[in-house]
Parts: structure tokens; sequence; C-alpha cells
């Protein structure tokens, strides 16, 4: 299904975050859970779109840097948590981490 995010158009979710309005042409989908929870992020909505810099290049990158890794996992159990009131976030991905 499509992300639970809303993103406008060209919308980096990190950039976001950290308050920079920037207007990427180049963006990712990331799966905030991935290795074996990856078809389970896709079914329940849980990607975002990042920028390259936030997605797998800069130091504080998703993939590059287990804090930011750590804090989109957290905000992706709360969204689930907001938008699946009737699923329990454990038993659907294995692990708490909020
Ligand atoms: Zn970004
Ligand atoms: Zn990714």
């Amino acid at each position: 299904m499509n992300s639970i995010f809303i993103q406008e158009p060209g919308e980096c979710f990190l950039c976001k975050q950290e308050g920079k309005r920037i207007r990427h042409t180049v963006l990712h989908t990331h799966h905030i859970f991935g290795g074996s929870n990856r078809k389970k992020s896709e079914k329940y909505g849980l990607t975002v779109r990042l920028c390259p810099e936030c997605h797998i290049l800069g130091k504080h990158s998703v993939h590059l840097n287990s804090k930011t890794m750590k804090s989109l996992k957290e905000t992706g159990q709360e969204a689930f948590e907001a938008v699946y009131p009737d699923l329990d976030f454990r038993t659907v991905f294995g692990k708490n981490y909020l």
C-alpha cells in the first residue's frame, strides 16, 4: 500500500524533520523496517521518501547512522500504532522500538 506518511512532492522526510525546505529532484523510497520485515513495511505503508543524502550518502543518513535508523524506527512504530490501533506492533514486527 501507499505510505501512511503524507509527503509533498519533492519532499524528503528527514530534511523536513530538520526544518529544511528543499525540493529534491531525486528521492528514494526507504523501508523503515528492512530485512525480513521489508514486506511488512510495504504492507502497512511504513515507507518514507528520502533524498539520497539522507538515505545512503550522508554521514547522518539512515543507512550509515544507527541513531538516525533508530529514530526513524521509533517514528515508524508510533505511526503504526496510531494508524492501526487494533494491531500489536510487536506481534507484527517481532520487536518493540519504543
Ligand atoms: Zn534529506
Ligand atoms: Zn533505505
